[in-house]
C-alpha cells in the first residue's frame, strides 16, 4: 500500500480524454445499484474478471473537483464505482444534513459520461439498520481542524467510508486534498486497520478566480460568494510568502489571518500550520506542512488548503 499525492493545490488541466475515447468507442451505461448485495455482487464480478476497480465515494451534488477525482479513477484502473450517500452520521444535530443540495439525475448523467459503471447508491436504511451501534473512530486525529469545530463529524466520515470499503472492495479509492483532514484521517485508519486498499489523493479543482469548487458553494449568494474568496486569497498570500523563503508558521499564519481581518463579515474558524500527516500544529514548515483554513461565510462553513511539499 502506499499513498500518493498528485500535484496538489493547482488548477487541475481541463484538457483530459473523454470516456468514449478511452473506451475506444461508447461508454458503458451506468448502472445504479441501491442494495448492498447488488454492490457486493458487482464488485466480485469485476474481481472475478481480473480487474482493477477504483473507487470514489461522494455526497452528490457533483462539480469539476467530483469528476476529477473520477477521472483519476477511470486513469488507474479498469472499472469504476462512485457512490452517492449523504451520510447522516457525520452531520451535527444543527448543521445542513435537511438542506444539502441533492441532484441525483443530473448526478448521474454526469457518472454516465465519464464513464463510470456502477453507481451505489444506497437509502439511509440500507446503510443503517435500526440498531447499528458500532462506530469506526481514528483517535486524535478526529478532534483536529474540521473535527475540534465539528465534534464528531469524524467519526461519522470513517464509519461510513470503511463501511463503504467492506461494501465495494475496491483495489484503490480517490479523495480531494480539498478535505485535507478527511484524507489524513482515511489514509491513517486505512494503515491502522489493514485495509487492502489504495489511496490516492487528488489536487483541490478551483473555479477560475480561485474558489475551491464545493458542493456548498450553492448556497452563497453573489455578494457572500464575492466574499468567499478570502479563502483563497489568504493562501494565496501565504503561497508568495513561502515563495520569498519564509518558513515560520507563526508568521505565515499570522499574514493568513490578516486576510480575514480585512473581510470581517467572514468569520474565521480556524487558520493553521500543521503536519499533513498528524494534524498537529508546526513551528517551522521546512519538512513540509498542511496551511488549513475554514470559515464561515453567513452560515455557509467552507473549507480549503495549501499542501506544502518536502
Ligand atoms: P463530498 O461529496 O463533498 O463528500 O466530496 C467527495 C469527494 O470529492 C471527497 O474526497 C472530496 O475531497 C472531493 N472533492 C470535493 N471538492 C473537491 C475539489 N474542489 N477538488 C478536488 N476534490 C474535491
Amino acid at each position: 500500500m502506499f499513498f500518493r499525492f498528485q500535484n496538489v493545490g493547482t488548477v487541475a488541466s481541463a484538457v483530459r480524454p473523454s470516456a468514449a475515447r478511452l473506451y475506444g468507442g461508447e461508454a458503458p451505461r451506468l448502472k445504479t445499484l441501491r442494495t448492498i448485495t447488488e454492490m457486493r455482487a458487482a464488485s466480485r464480478e469485476a474481481r472475478h474478471s481480473g480487474k482493477r476497480l477504483g473507487f470514489v465515494p461522494t455526497m452528490g451534488a457533483l462539480h469539476q473537483g467530483h469528476l476529477s477525482l473520477v477521472r483519476a479513477a477511470r486513469q488507474a484502473t479498469d472499472v469504476v464505482a462512485a457512490s452517492i450517500f449523504v451520510n447522516p452520521t457525520q452531520f451535527g444535530p444543527n448543521e445542513d444534513l435537511a438542506k444539502y443540495p441533492r441532484s441525483f439525475e443530473r448526478d448521474c448523467e454526469l457518472l454516465e459520461k465519464e464513464g463510470v459503471e456502477w453507481l451505489f447508491a444506497p437509502s439511509v436504511e440500507e446503510m443503517y439498520p435500526s440498531g447499528a451501534v458500532t462506530w469506526v473512530l481514528v483517535e486524535e486525529l478526529s478532534n483536529k481542524l474540521d473535527g475540534r469545530s465539528r465534534p464528531g463529524h469524524f467519526r461519522g466520515v470513517t464509519t461510513v467510508v470503511s463501511k463503504l470499503f467492506h461494501i465495494v472492495a475496491p483495489d484503490l479509492a480517490f479523495f480531494g486534498q480539498k478535505d485535507a483532514a478527511q484524507a489524513a484521517i482515511i489514509r491513517r485508519m486505512v494503515l491502522d486497520l489493514n485495509l487492502p486498499v489504495e489511496i490516492t489523493v487528488c489536487p483541490i479543482v478551483r473555479e477560475p478566480d480561485g474558489l475551491a469548487m464545493s458542493s456548498r458553494n450553492a448556497y452563497l449568494d453573489p455578494e457572500q460568494r464575492r466574499r468567499a474568496l478570502v479563502l483563497h486569497r489568504s493562501l494565496t498570500r501565504v503561497q508568495e510568502l513561502i515563495d520569498q523563503g519564509e518558513v515560520s508558521a507563526t508568521v505565515l499564519a499570522s499574514h493568513g489571518r490578516k486576510e480575514f481581518a480585512a473581510e470581517p463579515s467572514v468569520r474565521l474558524d480556524y487558520f493553521e500550520v500543521v503536519n499533513p500527516d498528524t494534524l498537529d500544529p508546526i513551528e517551522d514548515i521546512s519538512n513540509g506542512a498542511l496551511i488549513a483554513v475554514a470559515a464561515y461565510i453567513g452560515s455557509t462553513r467552507l473549507i480549503d488548503n495549501l499542501l506544502v511539499k518536502r
